[in-house]
């Protein structure tokens, strides 16, 4: 049995607190040293500090990191980690950019690290069965709807609208994480329509038309407003029958019949993240698919913006 990794946490927010502590603490693949945050605290007599080059100077010994910031800052940390010969586990999306993002890949390809671009909804329960069953059959057309609540999901992160923040493509590239996993062909975006608060700088909405290579219309909708009932659903119309992925990728049914279902979505993503985080430092590869942060980067090359209704919390 290999010695465990020693990882630091870096960022210790919402996601942190929720899904990555408690991840690390059952997976005895990795053992965790230290913690980073600017204002949060230490957890118990775990080293703690306020920046990652403070837990560099401390002497302390570190495999890896995952970096659990928004993502405007991601890229200067991953750059830093990489430096010094740490393993990433980068959540998503896994940069700002796309020139970020696959700078960071060049970066570890040549200091010999693993970079982990992480997309957790492609671990929920339905996704993989959705692309198996997806394989077989000819896609007529599909609806993706991720509607959700800002105000309730992401209280006072106002790092959300700020330029680089991703706005409703925060939840949106979850949606695009399981379309470029389940549907056999490339997405091309037709048209997109993006609304953005007359106040902020990202999205809070948008209507996108992608076709995939064989010309199959992709209608998606994401809505930061949504109030009541909260979708994260793609429904699938083939001519083998219909796919419903539903839940945020968790609930699979083909033609109503519940084929897969996951409990509680994200506590089964996490563990699976970190299982496969290990697999890639121990095997020293990367994975590091770009995919659904270019669709992201597409949309907003293709789109008509529209301004809308000041945004408060
Ligand atoms: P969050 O609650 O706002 O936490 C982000 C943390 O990053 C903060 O605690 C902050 O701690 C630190 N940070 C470092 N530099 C920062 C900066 N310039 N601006 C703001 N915070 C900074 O956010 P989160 O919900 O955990 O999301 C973090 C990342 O995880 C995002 O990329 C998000 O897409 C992803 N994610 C979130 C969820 C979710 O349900 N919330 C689910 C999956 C993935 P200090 O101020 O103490 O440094």
């Amino acid at each position: 049995m290999s010695q465990p990794i020693r990882l630091a946490l870096i960022g210790l927010g919402k996601i942190a607190h929720d899904q990555h502590l408690p991840a690390i603490a059952n997976d005895p693949a990795f053992e965790l040293v230290a913690t980073v945050s600017r204002h949060g605290e230490a957890i118990g007599s775990l080293p703690f500090f306020a920046t990652i080059d403070a837990l560099a100077e401390s002497g302390i010994a570190v495999d890896a990191v995952a970096l659990c910031t928004p993502p405007q800052v991601r890229r200067a940390l991953a750059a830093t980690a990489i430096d010094r010969g740490w393993h990433v586990f980068l959540e998503k999306p896994p940069a700002a950019s796309l020139v970020e993002a696959s700078a960071l890949r060049a970066l570890a390809a040549a200091k010999g690290v693993s970079l982990f671009a992480s997309w957790h909804s492609r671990h929920a329960a339905g996704v993989e069965p959705a692309r198996a069953w997806l394989a077989e059959r000819m896609l007529r057309d599909a609806t993706i709807t991720w509607a959700e609540d800002v105000r309730h999901w992401h209280p006072g992160q106002d790092w959300i609208f700020e330029p680089g923040g991703f706005g409703v493509f925060d939840p949106a590239i979850n949606a695009l994480s399981i379309a470029t996993r389940i549907f056999p062909r490339a997405l091309f975006v037709e048209t997109a329509e993006i609304e953005i608060p007359a106040n902020r700088a990202a999205a809070i909405a948008a209507t996108v038309r992608f076709r995939d290579e064989a010309g199959s219309a992709i209608d998606a909708r994401f809505d930061f407003l949504k109030q009541g009932t909260q979708s994260w659903d793609i429904v699938a119309h083939t001519d083998g029958g219909t796919l419903t992925l539903s839940e945020g990728g968790t609930a699979l049914a083909i033609d109503g019949d519940a084929k897969a279902s996951g409990a509680d979505e994200l506590a089964s993503e996490y563990p699976a993240l970190y299982r496969r985080f290990a697999e890639l430092v121990r095997a020293g590869e990367s994975e590091v698919d770009l995919s659904p942060l270019q669709l992201v980067a597409d949309i907003h090359l293709k789109a008509r913006i529209r301004i809308v209704d000041p945004f408060a919390w």
